[in-house]
């Protein structure tokens, strides 16, 4: 039985102050709700105090990026080094780092080999783009990005991956759930391979790409779906919580 994980991507969103009382927001409520993961990712600038907002409740912190290096002569990055003890998860892979600042499969697993080195969670992003989902190459594109991104990676129970088609982050045009769940089959293949059937069982396996608590059922109702990774959504406290209520609910 994989344990469900929602995780909330803020995006380069909030100040220090926005953060902390989205956190306040939803501390009490949140840290109640049982029999599944909660993850929020601030951004860098916050995760020292929406930390001391979480602290002693079940909600985990995350960050959304970090460099592989540990230190060095990188200016204005921040390493696992950095993060480790701050924070439990990263995310990585983040297909608006792949699009925007131009991160590879390569630099994508050296950034996952520096976070389990560090003793991080990564939450690693894979999803194919319009075009190669039109092109019905979408089983080739996840395929290569697991198998990139976990090239000398050795099975860790650590590891989280989310899904999320790039035509469906931030669009409001989400995956059906009968797609994402076939999709998250072919991912879980492609873990298959590298580490055994057993372990891939025990990987969990997040939807990313225009969650909301009106659609989140959608999704947690496919076995293959452990939880979902929330951009937008995440942000309103009211609407966050329905979709980790509801995440919990139906993986009970
Ligand atoms: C994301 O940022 O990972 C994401 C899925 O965004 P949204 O939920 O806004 O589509």
């Amino acid at each position: 039985m994989r344990l469900p994980i929602v995780a909330g991507n803020w995006k380069m969103n909030t100040n220090i102050d926005q953060a902390v009382e989205i956190a306040q927001e939803m501390r009490g409520r949140l840290d109640k709700l049982e029999g599944v993961e909660k993850v929020l990712c601030p951004p860098f600038v916050s995760l020292s105090a929406v930390r001391k907002v979480i602290s002693g409740s079940s909600i985990k912190l995350g960050a959304q990026n970090m460099h592989f290096e540990e230190k060095g002569a990188y200016t204005g990055e921040v390493s696992s080094l950095m993060l480790a003890g701050l924070c439990e998860y990263v995310i990585l892979g983040h297909s608006e780092r792949r699009q925007y600042f131009g991160e590879s499969d390569e630099i994508v697993n050296k950034k996952v080999k520096a976070a389990l080195k560090a003793g991080l969670k990564p939450i690693l992003c894979v999803g194919e783009r319009l075009e190669e989902n039109e092109a019905g190459k979408t089983e080739e594109v996840v395929t290569r990005q697991i198998k990139g991104a976990l090239a000398g990676v050795d099975y860790s129970e650590s590891l989280v991956i989310a899904y999320e088609p790039v035509w469906a982050i931030g669009t409001g045009k989400a995956a059906s759930g009968a797609q994402a769940n076939d999709t998250i089959k072919l991912i879980r293949s492609a873990l298959a391979k590298l580490y055994g059937g057993e372990s891939a069982q025990n990987i969990r396996i997040q939807y990313g790409g225009s969650v909301t608590a009106a659609n989140i059922g959608e999704f947690t109702s496919q076995p293959e779906i452990d939880g979902a990774l929330v951009g937008g959504a995440s942000l309103k406290a009211a609407e966050f919580l329905r979709i980790v209520d509801q995440t919990a609910n139906a993986k009970r």
